[in-house]
C-alpha cells in the first residue's frame, strides 16, 4: 500500500464522518463520532503504522540509507547531487516512486523523469526472522539489486545492528547461506564487495546462546596433553572467538584447544567469547594413574589392563566376552548395519593356552621379533580379558575400508576405543590395528578417542617387554 492510497481512504473515511455527522441527529452524532467513527480513525492510524513499519530505507546508487521519513539526505551519484529533504521523500512517495509492499518485502522502483541516470533500480530490503538451520531465528537484513553487478556496496544499518561491533554478511544463493564477511561497523555502516552471483545478501547478527565443552571436568597426566571440544550454540554465532580466562600457567597451558598439565594438582579456567557474559567453568585435575594390581590383574582407572609392560596371570579363564561388551557390540553392530557397513566378531575371547598357540606359530614363521610387532606372547594379550576383540579381517587390508572408517568415527560413542591407533606404536607397543576394538565403556571410551591419545598416552603408562 503506497501513501497516495493511504491518503485516499483517510480523505475518504473523514468525509464519512463529515456525512454521517450532517444527517445524523446531534446526539446520536456524538454518540456516532465516539464510537464507530473512532474506530474507523483508529484503524487508519494503524493501517498507517503498519505500511509505513517497513518503509524505512532506501537504497541508492550503492548505499543504503534508513529512516528516510523526515530526514535530510544527500545522495551523490557521478553525474549529480541530490538532496532528500523531507519534501522529496514526500514526491519519492507521492509520485515519482511506486511503493510496493509484499509483505515485509519492500521495493522502491525509481523511474526515470526523477533520476535520469538511474533505471528500474529494484531494491528489496526487509527484515525478518532467519529460517534457516543455525542461525537460531536471528534477524536479518536483506538486500538485493538486480542493477548492482559488482563493486563496493555500503549500507547504513538499521538500528537492530547498527549498534553491534561486528555483523555477518551472507551471500544467499538458492537455499544455501554463505559466510562472506564478518565485518566491523563503522559509523553504523559497512562496506562489503557486492558479487551478483548471490540472490541476494542477509545482513545479520546471530547472539551467542551457550558455550559447550565435551567435559567440564578434566582428568589429566602431567604432561600430558587433551583436545578439549568447544561448541558454540548456536553454531552460526557472529561472535564466536574462544578465549581462555583465568589459566594458572603454573598447571597447564592452552593452545588451539589442546591442553597440556604441567603439574598435578586442581585448577580451572574460563572458556569465554569476546564481549559476551556467557561462560564456561572447566575444572582440571590432573593426577597420575595409579596402576594397581588385584588378584594378579592390572587396572588402571578401574578398566582391566593388559599390554606389553602389564601381563594377566595365566589362569585368568572367563571363557568368551563378557556381557556388557557383547551388548554394546550388539548395538553398535545394528546402528552400523542400518547405515550400510556390516561388521562381525572374527576373534574375541582368547586364553592363555590359545593365545601360546597363536604367538608360538608366528615365531616359528617370522621370528620373535617380527611376531612382537603384531602378536601379543601368551598373558599379554588383552584378548585374554574378555573386552578384547578382532573385527571382519586381522590383517592390514582392512584399513582402508569404509567399516574400518565407520569404526574410527563411530565405535566411542558404543564404548569401544581403537585399541592401536595410527602412528601409536611406540606408545602401545603395537603396529595400527584397525580391526582390534577394546571395550571401556562410553564415558571413558569418548574421553580417550577425543584425546586423540592412545590409551597408554591417556593414562601414562608404558608398554614395553622386559627383555
Ligand atoms: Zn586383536
Amino acid at each position: 500500500m503506497c501513501k497516495e492510497n493511504l491518503n485516499s481512504l483517510f480523505l475518504f473515511i473523514l468525509n464519512d464522518i463529515i456525512r454521517l455527522g450532517d444527517t445524523m441527529p446531534k446526539r446520536k452524532r456524538r454518540l456516532k463520532v465516539k464510537w464507530k467513527n473512532v474506530f474507523k480513525l483508529l484503524s487508519v492510524i494503524l493501517v498507517i503504522i503498519f505500511a509505513f513499519k517497513g518503509i524505512s530505507y532506501l537504497y541508492f546508487n550503492n548505499k543504503v540509507f534508513n529512516d528516510i521519513k523526515g530526514s535530510k539526505l544527500t545522495i551523490k551519484t557521478n553525474k549529480k547531487q541530490i538532496k532528500l529533504s523531507k519534501k522529496n521523500v514526500e514526491y519519492i512517495n507521492s509520485s515519482n516512486v511506486k511503493v510496493k509492499i509484499k509483505s515485509k518485502k519492500l521495493t522502491y522502483n525509481l523511474k526515470n523523469e526523477y533520476i535520469n541516470n538511474i533505471t528500474n533500480l529494484k531494491i528489496h530490503l526487509y527484515k525478518d526472522k532467519i529460517k534457516e538451520d543455525g542461525f537460531n531465528n536471528s534477524k536479518g537484513y536483506f538486500i538485493s539489486d538486480d542493477k548492482i553487478k559488482t563493486g563496493n556496496v555500503t549500507v547504513k544499518l538499521p538500528f537492530f545492528l547498527s549498534h553491534k561491533k561486528v555483523v555477518d554478511v551472507y551471500g544467499v544463493k538458492g537455499n544455501d547461506y554463505i559466510k562472506e564477511y564478518t565485518k566491523k561497523v563503522k559509523n553504523k555502516q559497512i562496506t562489503f564487495k557486492y558479487n551478483s552471483d548471490y540472490d541476494r545478501y542477509v545482513i545479520t547478527y546471530v547472539k551467542l546462546k551457550e558455550i559447550r565443552v565435551d567435559s567440564e571436568q578434566i582428568n589429566m597426566v602431567k604432561n600430558r596433553t587433551r583436545k578439549i571440544l568447544i561448541n558454540i550454540i548456536p553454531a552460526k554465532a557472529t561472535n564466536n572467538k574462544i578465549k581462555y580466562i583465568d589459566v594458572d600457567k603454573k598447571y597447564i597451558s592452552i593452545k588451539n584447544n589442546i591442553i597440556k598439565s604441567k603439574k598435578d594438582g586442581k585448577t580451572s579456567f574460563i572458556i569465554k567469547v569476546d564481549n559476551k557474559k556467557i561462560k564456561m567453568f572447566v575444572n582440571i585435575t590432573s593426577k597420575k594413574f595409579d596402576v594397581t594390581k588385584v588378584n594378579g590383574i592390572y587396572y588402571v582407572d578401574g578398566l582391566m589392563l593388559v599390554n606389553k609392560s602389564y601381563p594377566i596371570r595365566e589362569d585368568y579363564n572367563p571363557g568368551e566376552l563378557n556381557e556388557e561388551t557383547k551388548t554394546a557390540f550388539a548395538k553398535l553392530q545394528n546402528d552400523a548395519y542400518a547405515e550400510g557397513i556390516n561388521v562381525w566378531i572374527v576373534s574375541g575371547f582368547r586364553s592363555y593356552s590359545k593365545q601360546k598357540e597363536l604367538y608360538d606359530d608366528y615365531v616359528s614363521k617370522e621370528g620373535q621379533e617380527k611376531a612382537d610387532t603384531y602378536s601379543a606372547r601368551p598373558g599379554y594379550s588383552e584378548h585374554q580379558t574378555g573386552y578384547a576383540f578382532d573385527v571382519n579381517e586381522a590383517t592390514d587390508k582392512f584399513n582402508n575400508t569404509k567399516e574400518a572408517k565407520w569404526l574410527e568415527k563411530n565405535a566411542h560413542k558404543y564404548g569401544f576405543i581403537l585399541r592401536f591407533p595410527k602412528n601409536k606404536e611406540d606408545s602401545t607397543g603395537y603396529k595400527y590395528e584397525s580391526w582390534h576394538l577394546r571395550y571401556v565403556g562410553k564415558d571413558k571410551a569418548i574421553l580417550i578417542h577425543n584425546s586423540g591419545l592412545s590409551l597408554e598416552e591417556y593414562y601414562g603408562i608404558n608398554s614395553k617387554y622386559k627383555d
